[in-house]
């Protein structure tokens, strides 16, 4: 009776046979597994799992079911959380990287329209497969090498969301396997409720193994631009103009809307993109203002259209209320520009900048606000306090193209903003720092009524997500006991353990 009311804490000796030879013990594999691209988070798991096929992610999760004090167990794809949302120090990391040994050629299947793809696929593989056959998914992250499970666990965007949505909005089918040890199949007609669930679930209710990304023919180039501004408003609208294009089904819109703050702070930020003729005139209008916002724009093209597309880019621009000489303009290759990031992380691991803490934040802001925003967050705190950003991003996305069903939570506005704070510190210092900045933001919106969500939250107490989650969190519980009732998966996001 009482070793059943306090049974001992499980063991990896304890597993049966054939889970024993996956779990693996090596100190360096669980150092591997105990940390995250944050470099915040620090926890040693039980062990390791390395499952060759979707059954033995079925075994595992069935085994740990059926003990009388189960172990947890925390899906990990690239590990580029920031806050240890893929850890747990009372169980085991489930390698994801490890199923495409199994694959033996399924890694990557092109259709005419769509691709099945193992949840542990990085994205910019999944783009250099579907090119070969003259297609692409419509919907990215700026980064391309994060995995497809682990990006559909929380939703996917970047500067193309606005049109397409994020990833998960482009989700056709998934294979999941549920915290209950049960494969299943699923879509927007086929056990639409565990698909929702986990598509932004944040890997609460199931382990994706396998899933359907919706395909269109690839343009092959890109114009790529960016415009300043020195005044917020007419930023702002000129970003919220370029995406009710395609609102009004006009398809000689922009492709991708993004955008960017520069400031006068430590570290240089977000200068790549300029040529060194044009950076010392960027800089010294930063200077001179101290702020400045650079509107960034992508038109697709490909061989057939390259005579209308200048025409349609300057159609485009008309208008406009950028500064006239402040406009940057590349031209390169559909590849080339889904990877543009790949030149700024190469130089980060270069300079050996990807190993330190990252105390990132990334929040959607309800357009109603936005000015607020800009006087109380980007002047006020951001720019007054002298704690190092080395990118912030500020673009905004429709909310039609979400789909209230799913996981997600978005603020309730046709449209929002989404702000990127992306910060590397050197020490102890700025860590603490950068927590604090991030923390101030937070309240200062929660003592406005600016209704902000967080987007891959790192809350530690249930009751941040109770608030997150708002009405949706019965959904949220009701979903997490029908499919993981013993609240075995992703541990690391503090939701449910
Ligand atoms: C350099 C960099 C750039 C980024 N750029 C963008 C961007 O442009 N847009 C954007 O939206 N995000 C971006 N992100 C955030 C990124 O999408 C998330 O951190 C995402 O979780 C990373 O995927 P991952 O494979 O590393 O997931 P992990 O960190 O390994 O896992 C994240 C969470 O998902 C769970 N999980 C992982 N795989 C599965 C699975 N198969 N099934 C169920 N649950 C699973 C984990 O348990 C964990 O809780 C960026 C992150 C970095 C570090």
């Amino acid at each position: 009776m009482a070793s059943n009311s306090h049974p001992h804490p499980w063991s990896p000796l304890q597993a049966p046979k054939h889970l024993a030879k996956k779990l693996s013990l090596d100190p360096k594999t669980l150092s591997l597994a105990s940390s995250d691209f944050g470099h915040i988070n620090y926890e040693t798991p039980l062990a390791v799992f390395e499952p060759t096929s979707e059954t033995d992610i079925i075994d595992l999760i069935k085994y740990s079911n059926s003990l009388p004090k189960p172990f947890t167990i925390a899906p990990r794809g690239q590990g580029h959380s920031t806050h240890g949302q893929g850890l747990t120090h009372d169980g085991v990391v489930l390698n994801m990287n490890r199923l495409s040994d199994s694959r033996n050629g399924s890694e990557i299947v092109v259709y005419d329209e769509y691709v099945d793809v193992g949840a542990e696929q990085l994205w910019i593989d999944v783009l250099g497969a579907t090119l070969k056959h003259g297609l692409t998914p419509l919907s990215w992250t700026d980064y391309m090498y994060l995995s497809v499970g682990g990006t559909l666990s929380n939703a996917g965007i970047n500067g193309t969301a606005f049109r397409f949505g994020p990833q998960i909005s482009n989700v056709l089918e998934l294979h999941v396997v549920t915290g209950k040890g049960d494969l299943v199949k699923c879509s927007h007609v086929s056990n639409s409720e565990l698909f929702y669930g986990v598509l932004g679930g944040l890997g609460q209710f199931g382990v994706i193994t396998r899933a359907r990304i919706a395909l269109e023919p690839a343009p092959t180039r890109v114009k790529w631009l960016r415009l300043l501004y020195t005044d917020f408003s007419e930023f702002t609208k000129d970003q919220e103009h370029l995406i009710s294009f395609h609102e009004k089904h006009d398809t000689s819109g922009a492709d991708h809307v993004a955008g960017y703050i520069l400031a006068n702070l430590p570290p240089p930020r977000d200068v790549s993109f300029y040529s060194e003729h044009d950076l010392p005139k960027i800089t010294s209008l930063i200077t001179q203002y101290g702020i400045v916002y650079s509107l960034e724009l992508g038109k697709f093209y490909d061989n057939d259209s390259q005579s209308h597309v200048e025409e349609e880019l300057a159609n485009l621009i008309k208008g406009l209320k950028f500064i006239p000489t402040f406009l940057f303009e590349k031209d390169l290759s559909y590849q080339e520009f889904q990877n543009r990031l790949q030149v700024d992380i190469e130089f980060l691991k270069s300079k050996g900048l990807l190993d330190i803490p990252h105390p990132w934040m990334d929040l959607f802001i309800p357009r109603s606000r936005i000015n607020d925003f800009n006087e109380g967050v980007l002047k006020d705190i951001i720019l007054k306090q002298n704690v190092p950003v080395a990118s912030i991003i500020f673009y905004p996305m429709n909310s039609n193209k979400w789909d209230d069903r799913m996981s997600a939570v978005t603020p309730n506005e046709d449209v929002f903003y989404a702000l990127g704070l992306f910060r590397g510190c050197f020490d102890k210092k700025e860590l603490e720092a950068s927590e604090a900045q991030n923390w101030q933001i937070l309240q200062f919106c929660k003592d406005t009524g600016i209704d902000v969500k967080v987007y891959l939250a790192s809350y530690k107490t249930q009751l941040e997500w109770v608030e997150h989650y708002g009405s949706k969190w019965e959904l949220i519980k009701e979903r997490k006991d029908e499919f993981d009732p013993k609240r075995l998966l992703s541990p690391g996001q503090k939701i449910f353990n």
